[in-house]
């Protein structure tokens, strides 16, 4: 089948998930095993790979049970309590948290301080049980409220100093409505910060273009992936001939027509050997 693809050269993984990768696999390098607090890249097919270097996810509970051993925090980051365990267990960490969400957190612990005496609150939008957002609420005694959508607002006292914060990989617009809600309700003492990663950000734009310039898309992503679910629903509305896929068996042969134009892309936890190999595929078809 003749078909003309093209790879989106903005796709693949974010500064921060290389940067974690880069650091895992220089340390497997010399090292047996690494462990890693939960995964550290949202996608099976890239941790598999890991796994094979030596690479072992375990949780918070895990971790309290090893000695002398060596962590390595992702790029999402941990709260302040993992650190606190790391000392008592004598477990030296491979801290990758990402200097975005690094800010990110220093910016929520200092408005926490500053709000506290006043009776004020943090709201944090995000996922309810997102690690980068467990980090982010640690960052304030546990007392954060992580509003998933507007609809959670109606359940908050507004009449509080409120200071809104966004989890870093959310859609900029659906931040805003949120932002406009809560202005709507007429909260006094209320300030938002545009705490969206620009990496993702500029990613949308971009995005929406290359989904329209092409017949069919292929999404790479695994569906653990907040980012590649937003992200594939973007490619979806600009192109309703978006298709998710993990791997190259997912990719079917009837999804295209002969001599049609296919655009691969993928999401900020989406290497770019795994679009490489998809390529590949369609080139085969
Ligand atoms: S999406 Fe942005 S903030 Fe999140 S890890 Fe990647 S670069 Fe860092």
């Amino acid at each position: 089948m003749n078909l003309s693809v093209d790879i989106d050269k903005y796709s693949g993984f974010c500064n921060g998930v290389v940067n974690a990768v880069k650091k895992a696999e220089r340390y497997l390098d010399t090292n047996k095993r690494l462990y890693s607090l939960g995964a550290i890249v949202h996608n099976s097919v890239e941790i598999a790979r890991l796994q094979q270097k030596g690479l072992e996810i375990i949780d918070i509970n895990r971790m309290k049970e090893l000695k002398d051993d060596v962590v390595l925090v992702r790029a999402h980051g941990e709260p302040p309590a993992t650190y606190k365990l790391a000392e008592e267990r004598g477990v030296s960490i491979i801290d990758c948290t990402c200097p975005v969400v690094l800010k990110l957190q220093r910016d929520i612990a200092a408005k926490y301080k500053e709000l506290k005496p006043l009776g004020g609150q943090i709201l944090i939008f995000g996922k309810v049980g997102h690690a980068e957002v467990n980090g982010l609420v640690g960052q304030t005694e546990g007392e954060a409220i992580v509003v998933e959508s507007p609809a959670d607002i109606d359940k908050i006292d507004l009449s509080k100093p409120t200071a809104l914060f966004s989890q870093t990989t959310k859609d900029i617009n659906e931040y805003q409505q949120l932002i406009d809600s809560i202005n709507d309700r007429g909260c006094k003492f209320f300030s938002a910060y545009n705490t969206i990663c620009r990496q993702v950000a500029s990613r949308y734009g971009h995005l929406a273009d290359f989904a329209r310039s092409h017949d069919v898309i292929l999404f790479v992503s695994g569906t653990e992936s907040s980012n590649g679910r937003v992200l594939f629903e973007l490619c979806k509305k600009y192109n309703p001939r978006s298709y998710r896929v993990e791997n190259g068996d997912d990719v079917k042969r009837d999804w295209f027509r002969e001599n049609e134009s296919v655009g691969i892309c993928g999401a900020t936890s989406t290497p770019r050997w795994q679009l490489e190999e998809i390529y590949y595929i369609c080139k085969h078809l």
